[in-house]
């Protein structure tokens, strides 16, 4: 029998656990409290580990009008000088995905498209905000008074979840950091002939512009194309600010940014200027929380880890839950199943999730400023990122769906045939496999010994 799944938020994390979730045969209901009238348009960076998950879920990057990163390079803001550049055409063989940047419109759009079309579609309630979860009966309450009741509840509610107080209490907190983010059509910014040498100027990806000479402010300019070129992107982060915005006074974003980025290369207080839509965003973060599974129900996401986009890894770790999380409980049809399947969920994810989140709080190259707090989610004798190199290697590395298929064969062993009792054996060197009853095995210098009736069967590395 199919599981009967509520999935409270249609946001990135969402979309993806329901597509996910249907895909491996399940009963899917969305609730969603917005309207999607007014869609918030911004866009981000797909990375490979976020990537490799939605093309499994049949994503099309094309239909999506998403643009390839090819290198990601860093600049000074006031002269526009070249400081260091990352090539990223070979993240298809580093990574196993490329670098992508989208707009979150579209890839809502193409999210919307893999949950809900087709046979066995996920269903979507618009306007329907859940006011609470008794999250052990698996029962949704709404606004509007109706229940509704399920095997499990996917919390996917964002950053100020109410979901999370629910399962395990604690709402993100404030960082004092402010994000000011704002799109221009290419062809506006051709229409100018200074604005159009620099787009001729620009590497095709991220241009990271940074204020080198303020250490205290480190204010620095994010800029990437989406929608297959037509729209520039910006994203600029400062702390703490200057300006008086965090503070009540709501006026004008726009001069804000202006006095913030004063001081930086004219050309891009020009782009400033273009912009008809700056918004200020005030960033949050939460500490890693102890468990992300109460009862019947399971926080994603933000929900579960909200971060900062220090590594631009938010979206990408929704993605890596909402995938995992369909191919986990891919043939789990019964309670006693679902539960087992969501503790592996939380030993694939929690850790993961927690470095990278723990990761966000620190600008490239200041991962070693972090490293004791990282060890503490460590997976077993792995070693933690001290460096970027490390830090991309380890973020835009990772293979969930890979992970999930180890754990779910190491689970697999634990569980006895009928009439035979098994053991599984996880060695340091990180073979894994099974003995039958009785037969000796033993690891001596990382070489296993064995009866000489005896075979081993790896079963993972
Ligand atoms: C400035 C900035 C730049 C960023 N850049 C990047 C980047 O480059 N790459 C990246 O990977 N990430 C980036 N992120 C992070 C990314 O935006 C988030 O991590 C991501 O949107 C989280 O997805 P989510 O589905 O968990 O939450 P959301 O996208 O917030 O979705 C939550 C959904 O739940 C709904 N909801 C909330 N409460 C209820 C309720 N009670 N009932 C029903 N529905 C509800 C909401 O309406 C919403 O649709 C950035 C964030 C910021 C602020």
């Amino acid at each position: 029998m199919p599981l009967r799944i509520i999935v409270i938020g249609a946001g990135i994390a969402g979309l993806c656990a329901a597509t996910s979730l249907r895909q491996a045969g399940h009963s899917v209901q969305i609730f969603e409290k917005s309207a999607f009238a007014t869609e918030t348009g911004a866009a981000l960076l797909l990375a490979p580990n976020g990537a490799r998950v939605l093309s499994s879920l049949g994503f099309s990057f094309e239909g999506a009008r998403a643009c390839r990163v090819h290198v990601w390079e860093n600049c000074h803001g006031t002269t526009l000088e070249r400081i260091s550049c990352v090539d990223f055409d070979d993240a298809e063989e580093r990574f196993g995905a490329l670098v992508w940047a989208v707009h979150r419109v579209d890839l809502h759009q193409e999210l919307l498209r893999l949950a809900l079309g087709g046979c066995g579609a996920a269903t979507l309630r618009l306007s329907s905000r859940v006011r609470k979860v008794y999250p052990e009966s698996g029962i949704v309450e709404l606004d509007d008074g109706s229940t509704h009741s399920a095997d499990l509840v996917v919390a996917a509610d964002g950053l100020h979840s109410i979901m999370r107080s629910m399962v395990t209490g604690g709402q993100a907190l404030r960082t004092g950091l402010s994000a000011f983010r704002f799109l221009l059509p290419t062809s506006l910014m051709r229409q100018n002939p200074e604005l159009s040498k620099l787009l001729d100027w620009k590497v095709p990806g991220a241009s990271i512009i940074a204020d080198t000479k303020d250490p205290v402010h480190e204010r620095h300019m994010v800029w990437y194309d989406c929608q297959s070129g037509d729209v520039q992107n910006f994203v600029s982060i400062e702390y703490p600010p200057t300006h008086q915005l965090l503070k009540g006074d709501l006026a004008d974003e726009k001069t804000a940014m202006l006095q913030e980025f004063a001081h930086f290369h004219p050309a891009l207080i020009d782009i400033i200027r273009l912009a008809e839509d700056v918004k200020c965003w005030s960033l949050s973060i939460h500490d890693p929380l102890p468990t992300w599974v109460y009862g019947k129900t399971v926080l994603i996401g933000d929900a579960a880890h909200p971060m900062l986009p220090f590594g631009g890894q938010g979206s990408n770790q929704a993605i890596e839950d909402g995938g995992a999380l369909g191919y986990l409980l891919n043939g789990a049809d019964d309670l006693a199943t679902l539960e087992q399947r969501l503790k592996i969920f939380e030993t694939v994810r929690r850790n993961r999730a927690s470095r990278v989140q723990t990761l966000s709080k620190v600008r490239a190259g200041k991962e070693k400023e972090i490293e004791q707090e990282l060890r503490k989610y460590a997976d077993g004798m792995d070693a933690v990122p001290t460096s970027f190199p490390e830090r991309i290697a380890h973020d835009y590395g990772f293979d969930v769906l890979g992970k999930c298929a180890e754990a779910l064969a190491v689970e697999k062993t634990r569980l006895p045939e009928p009439g035979q009792s098994q053991k599984v054996l996880a060695f340091a060197n990180g073979l894994v496999g099974q003995e039958t009853e009785g037969v000796p095995i033993t690891q001596m210098n990382g070489v296993v010994q064995r009866d000489a009736n005896y075979s081993f069967v790896p079963i993972g590395v």
